[in-house]
């Protein structure tokens, strides 16, 4: 994907002072997409590459990209204890496709030794759609957004083959297979709104990050 955001920039002009403080993991993928689109809502966006840098946040969104790479990043980074204790600890988390991949308690078809984070009370296969359909775009319907239906981008993305009882589905494809989640301070989904101009899921992210900060 084709970034314009200059790391250095991202807050620098474009946050507003008073916005809730929201993470993005940037240990690879389309962190700078999802920066952006935080930060023109308001938000005072920081990269997270390191504990330290999780422990400032409000709230964080898991972009799309590459999940085994994430994962082992992660691990290598010494993130992903801090991470799994932040999500247990009801921080506000958003995965976008890889990152939805990471927040799920179950994986199927990961590469071997590849784990998640977890939190997400569900089943989700990476690769869902194939060969022949890796990436493509269609309208959802998710009646938590409103009426107006959202594009939808895939781009090699996971489904939710299997919803547990703690976890709520948003939306779903016309064939029934889940695109959509959300569990408490938890919301994942399949696609890439970050790169559509889609913003209604990280208005509705930002809510719960807002809930939670007041709180
Ligand atoms: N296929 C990727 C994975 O397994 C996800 C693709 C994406 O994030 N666009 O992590």
């Amino acid at each position: 994907m084709t970034t314009t955001l200059r790391e250095e920039s991202v807050g620098a002009g474009e946050r507003a002072a008073s916005g809730p403080r929201v993470g993005v993991l940037a240990l690879q993928g389309d962190f700078r997409e999802h920066a952006h689109v935080l930060a023109g809502l308001g938000a005072e966006v920081s990269l997270v590459r390191r504990p330290t840098e999780l422990a400032a946040v409000d709230g964080l969104v898991i972009p799309g990209g590459e999940s085994s790479v994430i994962d082992k990043l992660s691990r290598t980074f010494g993130l992903a204890g801090p991470l799994r204790e932040a999500i247990a600890g009801g921080l506000p988390v958003y995965g976008t496709c890889a990152g939805l991949i990471m927040l799920a308690d179950t994986l199927l078809d990961a590469i071997a030794g590849q784990q998640s984070l977890g939190g997400l009370d569900v089943v989700v296969r990476r690769n869902a759609f194939g060969s022949q359909n890796q990436s493509f775009e269609t309208e959802l319907d998710v009646p938590a957004l409103g009426v107006a239906p959202v594009r939808a981008v895939f781009i090699r993305g996971p489904v939710v083959e299997s919803v547990g009882p703690d976890a709520t589905v948003l939306a779903s494809l016309a064939d029934g297979r889940v695109v959509a989640v959300e569990q408490g301070n938890l919301l994942g989904t399949s696609f890439h709104p970050e790169i559509t101009g889609e913003h209604r899921f990280h208005e509705y992210f930002l809510s719960k990050v807002r809930a939670r900060a007041r709180s």
